[in-house]
Order: structure tokens, then sequence, then C-alpha cells
């Protein structure tokens, strides 16, 4: 395999943002159990056992699942208390991934990826709402991690948006491409606002917790059942002109 990163000198190389809950993997309710322990270690003996059923999670970052979390139990959401809520959650999460027997890579994900990082034209990095030490624990798991080189993430900023726009200065710090395409990859209507709101394409895969309609509804340039869909490959490099009527 080739080292990850973006090595290409032609005109115009492609960046593409992959998301991971529902993009690439399911992580089998890990995430949530690590977030509820982390927060059951700080605020339990005033709070009891703590449930996060009633937060959204989909398409949303780490640091805003936290804070939100911790306003729906009534408690100031502090800075301080944010990050020590978030570094405990990841003290956790690996046990809880390994304890997730749903834990599964979704379809076509490892293919997609043994292909374009072969490719020279392509730089291949993350678009998540996790943190980065998250992130790469939930990729781990799956045997997918040594993929990705680079990325922006839920620790980088609060707003999706933001930390696209951080991984897209990552990936043109790496390439030395003259002119870079962004594209990202999720499966939330979240992932489609914020790659428009960067200018980037996004390609919707309906692995997660949105259908094929929802997805284009938001704004799609290309919606796909999952990421075995054959137009993929051709629709992140490129040679697939995908609708930019958004
Ligand atoms: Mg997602």
């Amino acid at each position: 395999m080739k080292t990850a990163g973006c090595y290409s000198c032609r005109m115009q190389a492609t960046i593409a943002l992959f998301d991971i809950d529902g993009t690439l993997l399911r992580a089998g309710g890990a995430g949530r159990r690590a977030v509820e322990r982390a927060l059951e270690d700080l605020l339990g003996e005033t709070l009891g056992k703590m449930s996060l059923e009633a937060v959204e999670f989909a398409g949303r970052t780490d640091p805003w699942i936290v804070r939100q979390a911790l306003i729906h139990h009534g408690v100031a959401p502090d800075e301080g208390l944010i990050a020590e809520v978030l570094r405990l959650y990841v003290d956790y999460l690996p046990d809880e991934l390994e304890r997730a027997s749903a834990f599964e890579v979704l379809p076509g994900v490892r293919a997609l990826l043994e292909i374009l990082i072969t490719r020279d034209d392509t730089c291949l990095g993350l678009g998540t709402g996790n943190t980065e030490a998250a992130a790469y624990a939930k990729l781990r798991r799956g045997e997918i991690d040594s993929f990705f080189a680079f990325g922006g993430f839920g620790s980088d900023h609060l707003d999706r948006a933001e930390l696209l726009r951080v991984g897209f200065e990552r990936a043109r710090g790496l390439s030395a491409a003259a002119a870079h395409r962004v594209v990202v990859i999720g499966d939330t209507p979240h992932d489609v606002v914020a790659a428009h709101a960067i200018g980037a394409e996004c390609i919707a895969v309906s692995t997660g917790w949105y259908d094929s309609a929802s997805l284009e509804a938001a704004g799609a340039n290309h919606v796909v059942a999952d990421l075995e869909d054959p137009s993929v490959l051709d629709a992140i490099t490129g040679s697939l002109a995908i609708s930019k009527d958004v």
C-alpha cells in the first residue's frame, strides 16, 4: 500500500474528505455509550445514570454532542467541562468499540479506499465530527486507519463546515497540485450543507440515518445506496460529471 498522502503534481487534484459514522463504518452505538460513561464519571453523583437517547448524534460534531448532552441534563456547557468529557470519552471508546458486536465497515468501503490510495490525482482524507483521537480509534477497529494521513475533525471545530475547511487546508499543505477540487463523502444533510458552505461537492450515501430522498432534497450532488455503487469512484475522481445544480 502506498503511504497515505498527496503527491500529485498534476494541474488539478481531487481532495476527498470522508465522513466516518454511517459513511465508512457503523460503530454499533459505541460512541454514544462512551459519552454516557464519561458523563456519568463526572456528573453521575448528582445526575445518576445518563441517557443520551434524546440527543442527536448523526452528522453532528463530538463537541456539539457533548454540549447538547450537558444542556439536556440541565448542566451549563462550560468549555472546560466539555474538554474533560471528551478526554474521558476517548479513554472509554476503544473498550466500547471492542464490545460493539454490531460494529461494521460498510459495503464497498475497503475496496474503494484501496483504489483511491493508489491514485496520484486524489488526496484521501477525513471530514468528520469525531475528535481526531476518536476518529482513529473507530478506523483502527475497522482496520482502515492506514488509508488516512490527514483530515478535519471535531477537535478542530464545533462547526462542520469549519472543520472541512481545516481538512482542505491540510490537504493543500500535502499536495503539489496547482488547483484542487474538493469532494465530501457523507451520509447526512449536515455533510451536504457543510460541503456546499466551503464550495465543495457532496456525494451522499444512504447507509446512515437518512434515505436517498432526504439526501437529494438536501442538495447532494450525487446520491448512492452504498459505496459499492460503481459510479462512486468516477464521481469522486471527477470523471463522472455530477450535478452542480445546488
Ligand atoms: Mg455520518
